[in-house]
């Protein structure tokens, strides 16, 4: 089993596509669903409770997040003290890594660093002086000895160049990422979309620009011998060649869940507070088997479910954009598949060819990318 701890719902930066949008999100109807508001805010619950659900399941992964979990650096800490995970990972915004010391920060199998690609574009929709301090950041950890996976993880929105912003963090001069992840800003706010120009960015920028870095991830297949772990291509080539259906690929609701800040397990963090998707909480709960949630339609009846596994099921249960929003954003993950199902053949022979290998292809699933963007 996957979990994200969620620290604090605190955070140190106030980004367009979140704090932004919260100010701007009057609209508390989350399809009937009862919310509570009054969680705290930070963990308060008894961490030795960690420490029991990893003897319960030594396989557990445990990731650290916010808000910003590294506002709690004396948390993690404790926790790293304490508990014995199989790997413990950290979704973080970056600012404050330098905090903690390299005896811990060295023990994270993963690292979830979050930029949108290069500074003008990072510092627009994160705030000035972003980039320039996180890319320090990771300069110094990985000189004090970080030898785990570093990956960049974008939020897009239609300011997004995809093609040149992903280019942009694999050539970054002082630092190169060499592994990527995306995630659309879509569907999880109330009020956004009709002030928004999701469609025509979507259709003449993103999809475009996704199928081109699908065209350059395998021209350095051949070239380089390279499968970079551009995560959205490398988790549906990987089910294309292994012929497997998927069910949610972040895993929320059946295999990853998060526990919120009074110790109660919800599907993703999210979803926090929606206690009609609470699972059972950290002290009760037999961690093997909380409360399983599936996405329900328009994704039951979709002919692509099987490849994309649902995107996402807080977008799914909560109906933030219409029906007709929604299909938007199903377009972008058809144009994705398609890409994908396009180069197929090539990546085929290349592998028939040994210039890169099956394995190439396998990483740690549920590993804090969604996959589908
Ligand atoms: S493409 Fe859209 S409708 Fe189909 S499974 Fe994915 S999210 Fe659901
Ligand atoms: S895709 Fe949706 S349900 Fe899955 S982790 Fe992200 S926000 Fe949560």
């Amino acid at each position: 089993m996957f979990f994200h701890v969620v620290l604090t719902s605190e955070c140190n930066l106030q980004c367009r596509y979140c704090f932004g949008e919260s100010l701007e999100d009057f609209d508390e109807d989350f399809s009937g669903i009862d919310v509570d508001y009054s969680l705290p805010k930070k963990a308060n619950y008894d961490f030795s409770l960690l420490a029991q659900l990893c003897k319960h399941d030594p396989d557990c992964v445990l990731t650290f997040y916010g808000g910003e979990p590294l506002l709690c650096a004396n948390e993690i800490r404790q926790i790293m003290d304490l508990a014995k995970p199989r790997h413990f990972m950290i979704q973080t915004n970056g600012l404050l890594l330098d905090r903690l010391e390299p005896e811990y920060v060295n023990r994270f199998h993963t690292i979830l660093v979050s930029l949108d690609g290069d500074e003008e574009l990072t510092d627009y929709y994160r705030g000035k002086g972003t980039f320039r301090k996180v890319i320090e950041n990771v300069k110094r950890i990985a000189h004090k000895g970080f030898r785990g996976e570093l990956i960049a993880r974008m939020t897009v929105m239609e300011q997004t160049d995809i093609y040149k912003q992903v280019r942009r963090l694999l050539s970054n001069k002082e630092f190169k990422f060499s592994s990527v992840h995306w995630q659309l800003n879509a569907g999880f706010w109330g009020n956004d979309y009709a002030r928004r120009n999701f469609k025509r960015w979507s259709e003449t920028s993103y999809i475009p620009g996704v199928a081109r870095l699908a065209q350059f991830w395998v021209d350095q297949m051949e070239t380089q011998g390279t499968v970079l772990r551009l995560y959205p291509l490398l988790g549906v080539a990987h089910s294309l060649l292994h012929n497997e259906s998927s069910l949610l690929r972040c895993g929320g609701g059946w295999i990853n869940y998060a526990i919120q800040t009074d110790g109660y397990i919800i599907p993703c963090p999210t979803m926090w507070g929606m206690k009609k998707y609470y699972s059972g909480h950290i002290a009760q709960t037999n961690p093997l088997e909380p409360k399983k949630i599936f996405v329900g339609a328009p994704c039951t009846e979709c002919d692509v479910l099987c490849v994309c596994g649902g995107r996402c099921l807080y977008a799914n249960v909560t109906n933030r954009w219409n029906k007709e929003a929604y299909a938007e954003v199903c377009c972008t993950v058809k144009g994705l598949i398609n890409a994908m199902k396009t180069k197929l053949p090539r990546i085929n022979k290349l592998i028939d060819e040994g210039k890169v290998q099956l394995n190439d292809f396998e990483f740690m699933k549920y590993n804090g990318c969604e996959i589908i963007p």
